[in-house]
């Protein structure tokens, strides 16, 4: 079945009509399973938050769904729901590696994440490296061949993550910065290959400002103090990491490169519209980060999508990580409520009509906005044709 692009609106063909009654049999059979739980979680209070009657926006229509591809995902841990929940959003995952500089981390997430790719060879996979061992010889033809491997594994990306910049020191002490030189090779061989690199390069600029209440990231530097910087002056400045991907985008021109979690700006619409203007080779996703942009002013965010449709991709940052069976049922339940949720939520403030409380999370705080009521046109370059230009579907 070839991904392309279904409107919502088409009549669906045979084979949804034939997947469509396997999956509400097997979705019907999973719901049967589980009908215990459910007081259960009730109970435990895991429903998920109200928006308001105010909101008339709330999930896509009847009929197919919008096809989808989400470029920044990390089911690392195979579930039952997995399939028939993403397929119910018409939805296909890029699963993204991520070179954690602890290789025992970064190789058991690898093989999670790997066996859920051959599992599901309907998905994408992209591949990842990081900079242990760059003083080394044959540093960057090690990497090389690595990632001619996971090319011939059906690698179609690789991502770069924030350890470049903020963790990663060569011997001389100094922070590797994703612009030095000794890593050209291996951005010349992916040019060679046509082979887009997903970059997390940095952080919010809310990482070097205090936890104060109107900090979108809080929660997340409170679980993870190392990377906030605020708290560690030995880590470059915001503007330093900024400054070593522009040179890095301007030095490779060829080099297609997707900006994860709208490049580190997301606090600022303008300054991203300034980067994608800067560099035609540069794209960005919003994975994790719709509500930086839900808390800015939502005609400006709307023109900001329309003008940059082409280069504006639908990511998520959603994700499985805890095995199966060593999860108990109110963590699973509460899981797939969350995956859910989010993607409801992305929908609606993407495509619907009328104020949204947006929530960054099933729990998380939430800002008011309103629906930025995307034409059909754009939503379909967002949700799917950015993304099935750079996999070269
Ligand atoms: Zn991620």
């Amino acid at each position: 079945m070839p991904p392309e692009h279904k409107c919502r609106r088409k009549q669906v063909d045979r084979y949804f009509v034939v997947t469509g009654e396997k999956r509400i049999l097997r979705y019907t059979y999973t719901v049967m399973k589980h009908l215990w739980l459910f007081p259960l979680c009730w109970l435990m209070g895991c429903q998920a938050p109200t928006t308001g009657q105010e909101e008339s926006n709330t999930q896509e229509p009847p009929g197919t769904p919008i096809a989808k591809i989400d470029i920044h995902a990390h089911y690392r841990a195979d579930r039952d729901y997995l399939v028939e929940l993403l397929d119910s959003f018409n939805l296909k995952p890029l699963l993204v590696d991520v070179a954690r500089q602890d290789s025992s981390i970064w190789m058991e997430n690898l093989s999670g994440l790997k066996q859920v790719y051959q599992k599901y060879p309907q998905y994408f996979y992209c591949a990842s490296f990081g900079a242990a061992g760059i003083d080394q010889p044959g540093f960057a033809d090690n990497v090389i061949s690595r990632l001619q491997e996971e090319i011939d594994q059906g690698a179609r990306m690789v991502k770069v993550w924030k350890n470049f910049g903020m963790i990663f020191k060569d011997q001389s002490g100094a922070y590797v910065h994703i612009d030095d030189e000794r890593l050209q090779p291996i951005w010349d061989f992916l040019v060679e290959k046509n082979i887009p690199v997903l970059s997390h390069i940095g952080e919010p600029l809310q990482a070097w400002r205090p936890l104060e209440d109107d900090n979108p990231h809080a929660n997340y530097y409170r679980n993870h103090p190392e990377y906030h910087a605020y708290h560690h002056p030995e880590i470059p400045s915001w503007d330093t990491i900024q400054q070593a991907r522009n040179n890095w985008l301007a030095r490779n021109p060829q080099l297609m490169v997707v900006g994860a979690h709208n490049g580190s700006m997301s606090h600022d619409v303008d300054l991203m519209a300034q980067r994608l203007d800067e560099f035609p080779n540069f794209y960005v996703e919003p994975a994790a980060r719709f509500g930086d942009l839900a808390r800015q002013e939502a005609d400006k965010v709307r023109a900001f999508l329309i003008k940059y449709q082409d280069r504006f991709l639908y990511g998520t940052d959603l994700g499985t990580s805890t095995p199966q069976s060593e999860m108990d049922p109110v963590e699973f339940l509460r899981e797939r409520q969350g995956i859910v949720y989010m993607m409801d939520m992305h929908w609606r403030y993407l495509s619907g009509k009328g104020p949204l409380d947006f929530h960054r999370s099933l729990q998380g705080n939430s800002y008011p906005t309103r629906g930025l009521e995307l034409p059909d046109s754009v939503l379909s370059k967002i949700y799917y044709k950015n993304a099935a230009k750079l996999l070269k579907l």
